[in-house]
């Protein structure tokens, strides 16, 4: 048997065939559809394209936003379009095959969890550092939701700062800490030292979050002084979770939250200057997540084989 998970996010949509053990069969990716009709539509695309001719038994689906796994809608989200779609009943019906859908961050927890950075966690955290920052928690091997929508740790107020957050509020926790606030940052510098070096090291290049990473990671100093700030702002905001969980790992993945040491050092630094009760408490793990790009679609692909067995 063989599943398919989709991974919808704010700008790409990346799909998997993934076996029963969770090994990639084969992959397709495609900018995410504009509308939430052609959301689903996407989706149908990918799986179809992915079957082709093989068994497919069951398709997941994560997606970017607030998702009711139990009723399987797509609520909403600041990032992609459509609002309260019925996504598992509409790929039901077109598709024929067990449909679960869930977020994103949640799909990617649990691949994280079974196969990647957070085997044999009993309480993890998993936090993915891109557009925006996405939560997730795994508790003994099983995915905390709250109501539905918990672990939306991004739009939380768990630093300074006012700025607007694409959810329409201002202070969230993301508008600090994530890929934006880098490139925010970074053009804030850029205009006030237009001759410095991280002006000349970007040149013609568009202020990117993986250009000023690209300039980080080859040693450029102010743009290693910005991947710090944001990775300071991200630890101390970490440091809040940190007491209301006591996790005892926590996953840093996604775009920006994947460049490794360069980032996760200011982040355990931060993290634990500013924590409750350091000197009498270890710092728990802060890991890279194992996975890379694809773990959102591969926990979707895991989270529909879970669901045949459901099924049976
Ligand atoms: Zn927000």
């Amino acid at each position: 048997m063989t599943a398919v998970g989709v991974d919808v996010g704010g700008s790409k949509l990346l799909a998997v065939r993934i076996d029963e053990a969770g090994s990639v069969v084969d992959e397709y990716r495609t900018t995410t559809p504009d509308g939430g009709q052609e959301m689903v539509a996407g989706i149908v695309a990918a799986v179809q394209d992915l079957a082709a001719g093989d068994d497919v038994a069951a398709c997941g689906v994560g997606i970017a936003g607030l998702v009711e796994h139990d009723t399987g809608t797509f609520v909403w989200g600041p990032h992609v379009a459509g609002i309260k779609i019925p996504v598992r009943r509409q790929l039901q019906a077109e598709l024929g095959i067990v449909v679960a859908i869930d977020n994103d961050a949640n799909t990617t927890a649990l691949a994280e969890h079974r196969l990647g950075a957070g085997r044999r966690s009993q309480a993890m955290l998993m936090l993915t550092l891109g557009t925006g920052i996405g939560g997730a928690m795994v508790f003994g091997g099983s995915i905390y939701r709250g109501r539905a929508f918990a672990g939306e740790f991004g739009h939380t107020r768990l630093v300074d700062g006012m700025n607007e957050c694409d959810c329409g509020r201002r202070g969230c926790w993301e508008t600090e800490a994530a890929g934006p606030a880098l490139e925010r940052m970074a053009r804030e510098l850029i205009a006030s030292d237009p001759a410095g070096s991280l002006a000349n090291s970007l040149g013609d290049q568009p202020v990117s979050g993986p250009a000023i990473t690209a300039a980080a990671l080859a040693g450029e100093p102010q743009a290693i002084a910005l991947i710090n700030q944001v990775g300071r702002a991200f630890g101390r905001g970490l440091s809040s979770l940190i007491s209301i969980f006591d996790p005892d790992c926590i996953v840093v993945g996604g775009g920006l939250g994947s460049i490794g040491e360069i980032l996760l050092n200011p982040i355990r630094k931060s993290a634990n200057e500013t924590r409750y009760a350091a000197d009498h408490n270890e710092l728990v793990p802060i890991v890279a997540a194992e996975l890379g790009e694809r773990a959102g679609a591969i926990g979707a692909g895991l989270l529909a084989i879970d669901a045949v067995g459901d099924h049976e």
